[in-house]
């Protein structure tokens, strides 16, 4: 059979979103951004300085405990189980 010159050139589409999220795989990380052409972003909790307090009209209250060893401007981070200090390394266990 002979091919004809003008036939025209075989294109290889990729199949578009057919990756399962089930199982990340290391190679299926830059697909997935090229995916990410929207630019929307899910407005989750701001982190910085401004996670650490709550303000309440004129009044402001810490979120976070301070930590015992570095004092005052130390805050903890808030773990499920506990509070840390990321500056010395104090733990700070929930009672329940
Ligand atoms: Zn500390």
């Amino acid at each position: 059979m002979p091919a004809p010159k003008t036939a025209p050139p075989k294109k290889e589409e990729k199949p578009a979103a057919a990756a399962p999220a089930a199982a990340p795989v290391e190679g299926a990380a830059p697909a997935k951004k090229a995916e990410k052409g929207k630019r929307e972003k899910k407005h989750k909790e701001e982190k910085g300085v401004k996670a650490m307090y709550k303000v309440e009209g004129e009044k402001i209250s810490r979120a976070r405990p301070t930590c015992e060893r570095c004092g005052p401007g130390y805050f903890m981070a808030d773990h499920h189980d506990r509070f840390t200090c990321g500056h010395c390394g104090f733990t700070r266990y929930k009672q329940k």
